[in-house]
């Protein structure tokens, strides 16, 4: 048996500290930016372009498959320009 680390939690089967399962939820809610005056759906993870293995959890924000990712993830695509959200231009 592995002790648990002090402060950290289980969620989807991975390790992630004990305020991130609410954030990942959080996250789901946000299904949409506003970008330039126009609504575009948020990419879920497993969507990205070029694809990720999806089959593990996302290794920035611990989502899985479908889950959007967590704000300031640096997987997640810009669903306006296809560039990192983390890292494009695009006003949000
Ligand atoms: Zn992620
Ligand atoms: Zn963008």
């Amino acid at each position: 048996m592995s002790k648990k680390r002090e402060g950290y939690v289980f969620f989807q089967d991975v390790e992630v500290t004990a305020d991130w399962p609410q954030k990942i939820l959080n996250a789901q809610e946000i299904t949409h930016y506003r970008i330039d005056s126009n609504n575009y759906r948020r990419i879920p993870y497993g969507q990205e372009r070029p694809r990720w293995d999806d089959s593990r959890n996302c290794h920035d924000c611990a989502v899985i498959s479908g889950q959007f990712h967590v704000p300031g993830c640096d997987v997640e695509r810009c669903p306006a320009c296809g560039g990192q959200v983390i890292s494009c231009s695009c006003d949000r």
